[in-house]
This record gives structure tokens, C-alpha cells and sequence, in this order.
């Protein structure tokens, strides 16, 4: 009788030692809403000449569900008290990193997992001192505390980073502050510029992957992130090499790894309203979960993947009017309106401002407006009149968190969505639920109704019970 107790004593522990992963992804679609998800579903179905739905990966994932995502001091939460939420399962204040309500630190799931053994990935599409990142590995009051964030980064130890480089690698307050590029290095961090570059330096003990041409070079602050999948050229960084480069990396670094990916400009692009952007980036994103999947097919017993979204952004609506959706004209747009507002910019800054003609023929290379895309007499006017004040330098910029777009740019990729039949309503967040998707070791628990305060504890009770 003891034997066969203590044989099924012992095929329990192996049992529930299979039913562990030992490689847990975590992927965070900043901004991403379900009509994100559905908008670039429905515009590769489009661009087939079909009415329906093209399904991305991460909707054909078996374990499907929904967050809510407010924070303690608002029903609309911003990315670094969600990404706190996402890392920790601490709900907290808008605007802060890595705290409780009360202010004091909590420890993230990368902390705890990275004690326990495991080798530990944080990568995102714009910089790593940015708030969903920064989440996993700083603690500070506030979210635009940058440079702290950057200082927090080597301390961390933490074995892989990858996306845009730091946003405010030297400390503004302190000229004699250490800059952040020197602090990794001396904690042991090697830095490698481009996908090529990483390639080489897989075997350094810790590596920071960062866009070709980013680095030490960059101390003017600007926005960092990879160039958007809408505007890449051949060289460009993207977020499924960095994908790529860090399973390589963590693999060889212990038997067990968390790999955290942000989509980080699927929210800024929303920010900006600019529905073919943020498509873009939706799409871009399921490639790097793409490269997740193709591993778990590998090790289907070992991996856990879980994909979710920190907050909607933008309020995205599928219809503006009637019965009609008509997707596929995004895809006449070919870069960001960031992009084009740098454009117009450049066209009307000179000594020589460009004539309205010179800016049509501009709106019909990047939007195909005037072209493909119809322009009525009345939306032309409009266009022109913003026109005519850009002249004067009287039209103004449409802020939103990351960028100005100037007004002309901003107008011009809004009509193209209101041709497109999607609406928005707002340039911030919104209290719309978020979709969760999973699959592998324990990804039954991710289904249902959900609060984004549970995400983070069960990931913790499936790889480390
Ligand atoms: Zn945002």
C-alpha cells in the first residue's frame, strides 16, 4: 500500500512538473482595443477582395477573454499605472512606475522570476525607459522620470533588452550625472546596433538591442522608437527580429526564461488617429507573436504564451456612417502622419514655401488623395483653407501625447479614415475592455471576464507554484 502510494505520490510531482512552463511570454499590445484587433482583421480580408475576417495568430490562440484596465485615481488608466497593474497585479495611480497607491515598491513578475532562475527578456517597438517596459524593472513617482528609469535598468540585471534606445540617457538636472550607456556597460551590458550587430553578441552575458545608428550619439530628447512597420526601409529594426534575437539570447542564458514584448506604437499611432499606421503596427505585432508561436510548436508541453493590452487608445469604431466599411482604401497611405506632417513641414518651412499644387501632388503620393482616393469639392476647400493658414503659420498642431502632427497632415489622414468608414473618438485612452488571448502551460486560466490586476499573479502561480 505504501508503494503505490508513494508511486502516485511521485506521478503527481511529475505531473505537475510538466504542467509548469518553462518559457512564459508575455506579450502587451499598447493601446491595442478588440477594434484594433478586428480593424486589421477585417482590412487583410478586404485587401483579398473578401467581406469577413483574415485572422491574425494571436486570435486563433485556443483560450480567449476580456480585462478591464482602470487604475486607483481613474476609470481611464494611463500605460505606466496599466504596465505597474500588468507587471505586478498592484493597481495604482496614473502616472505612476512600479508603486503601490502609498508610494512604496512592488515587485514585478520579471523580478521575481529572474530570483528564482530564470533568464529574463524586456523588449518594446519604442524606447526601454518607456512606461510599459520600464514597468517590468523601475520604480519610481513619476513616469516621465526617464532618466532614474534608465539608471534603474542595469540594476535590474536582467538579461535581455531590445527596442528604441532611452529616451533621456543623461540626467538633465546633473551634467555630472553617469550616463545611462555607461552605467549598463559598467553593469556588465553590451550594446548592439541593429539586428546584424545582435547576432554577433549573442554571447556577451547581457545584451541591449537598439535600432542601427541609435546610441550614445542620441541626447537631444525626441521620441524614441523603431521606425513604424508604415514607414520602415530594408535596414530598419523590427520588433519580430528583436523577438528573434531575444528567445536566441535567453535560451542559452538558463533552462527557463519570460520574454516580455510591447507593441508600443500600436498606441501611439492611436494617439495620432492614424487608423493605416495603427493597423500597421497590429499586423507588425502578431508577426513578432508569430515567432513565439513557431517556438511553442516547438515545445508545446514547456511554453506558456499570453497576449493582452494595457488600455484602448483612441476609441477606434468600425463604421462612421451607414452600413459601409471600406478598409482597403488605408491601404493607398504610405507613411505615418507624423511622416507627413515632417514632410509638410519641410515643404513650407523654407524660404520658398511650397504652392498649394506642389502640397497636392504631396497628399496624392504618401494618401493617393486626389487619385485613388475621391476628393469632393467641398473636402478640397477645407484642405486648401488649412492650406492658406499654414502659409500664414496660422494653422496650428494637433497635440497629442507624443507628437504634434500639424494640422494640414492631421486633416488630410483624417479624411482618408472617414473615407475608410472608422471612427474615433478621442486622441488619449479610453475605458474600453482589452482582449486576452493564450495558449500552452496553464493558458485555461485566461479565459472570461478579467481585471488586469489578475494577469501578473497568475502567471506567477503557473511558473512558479
Ligand atoms: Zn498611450
Amino acid at each position: 500500500m505504501k508503494r503505490i502510494g508513494l508511486i502516485v505520490l511521485l506521478c503527481a510531482v511529475v505531473m505537475l512538473g510538466w504542467s509548469q512552463p518553462k518559457y512564459v511570454f508575455y506579450f502587451i499590445g499598447d493601446g491595442m482595443g478588440p477594434n484594433n484587433v478586428m480593424a486589421a482583421q477585417m482590412y487583410l480580408s478586404e485587401l483579398q477582395g473578401k467581406i469577413g475576417v483574415e485572422r491574425l495568430t494571436m486570435t486563433t490562440l485556443p483560450f480567449t477573454g476580456q480585462l478591464s484596465t482602470f487604475s486607483t485615481s481613474n476609470g481611464i488608466t494611463d500605460s505606466s499605472a496599466a504596465g505597474t497593474c500588468l507587471a505586478t497585479g498592484t493597481k495604482t495611480n496614473n502616472g505612476t512606475l512600479g508603486l503601490d497607491e502609498e508610494g512604496n515598491p512592488v515587485t514585478t513578475i520579471a523580478e521575481k522570476l529572474h530570483k528564482a532562475g530564470w533568464a529574463v527578456g524586456l523588449t518594446t517597438s519604442v524606447s526601454i525607459d518607456h512606461a510599459t517596459p520600464a514597468a517590468f524593472y523601475a520604480h519610481v513617482a513619476k513616469r516621465n522620470m526617464y532618466y532614474q528609469i534608465g539608471t534603474q535598468l542595469p540594476e535590474s540585471g536582467f538579461e535581455f533588452f531590445g527596442g528604441a534606445s532611452f529616451y533621456e540617457p543623461t540626467d538633465k538636472n546633473d551634467p555630472d550625472a553617469p550616463n545611462v550607456y555607461n552605467l549598463c556597460r559598467d553593469n556588465g551590458y553590451e550594446f548592439a546596433h541593429g539586428y546584424k550587430d545582435a547576432q554577433n553578441k549573442l554571447d556577451s552575458k547581457r545584451l541591449i538591442l537598439i535600432q542601427e545608428g541609435e546610441g550614445e550619439d542620441i541626447t537631444e530628447a525626441g521620441w524614441a522608437q523603431i521606425p513604424y512597420a508604415i514607414n520602415r526601409k530594408p535596414n530598419d529594426l523590427t520588433l519580430a527580429q528583436i523577438t528573434e534575437t531575444a528567445i536566441k539570447f535567453l535560451e542559452q542564458k538558463s533552462d527557463r526564461f519570460f520574454l516580455m514584448v510591447e507593441g508600443g506604437a500600436i498606441d501611439w499611432a492611436n494617439h495620432s488617429q492614424d487608423g493605416a499606421t495603427s493597423i500597421r503596427e497590429v499586423i507588425d505585432f502578431d508577426e513578432s507573436i508569430q515567432i513565439a508561436y513557431a517556438f511553442y510548436k516547438e515545445h508545446p508541453d514547456e511554453t506558456l504564451i499570453v497576449i493582452t493590452a494595457d488600455h484602448e487608445t483612441g476609441g477606434m469604431a468600425l463604421g462612421n456612417s451607414n452600413y459601409t466599411l471600406n478598409l482597403q482604401l488605408l491601404q493607398n497611405q504610405k507613411c505615418s502622419s507624423n511622416m507627413l506632417s515632417d514632410m509638410l513641414h519641410e515643404k513650407m518651412s523654407g524660404e520658398k514655401k511650397a504652392s498649394w499644387e506642389e502640397v497636392k501632388e504631396l497628399l496624392r503620393e504618401q494618401l493617393s488623395l486626389y487619385e485613388k482616393v475621391e476628393v469632393t469639392k467641398e473636402e478640397d476647400q477645407k484642405l486648401q483653407a488649412t492650406y492658406k493658414k499654414m502659409l500664414k503659420g496660422k494653422a496650428g498642431d494637433i497635440k497629442t501625447l507624443y507628437k504634434s502632427i500639424n494640422k494640414l497632415s492631421g486633416k488630410a489622414v483624417a479624411l482618408l479614415n472617414q473615407k475608410s468608414k472608422l471612427g474615433w473618438t478621442s486622441y488619449s485612452h479610453t475605458a474600453a475592455p482589452v482582449p486576452i488571448y493564450a495558449i500552452g502551460v496553464g493558458a485555461e486560466n485566461f479565459t472570461g471576464w478579467k481585471d488586469n490586476s489578475e494577469i501578473a499573479p497568475l502567471i506567477e502561480k503557473i511558473a512558479l507554484p
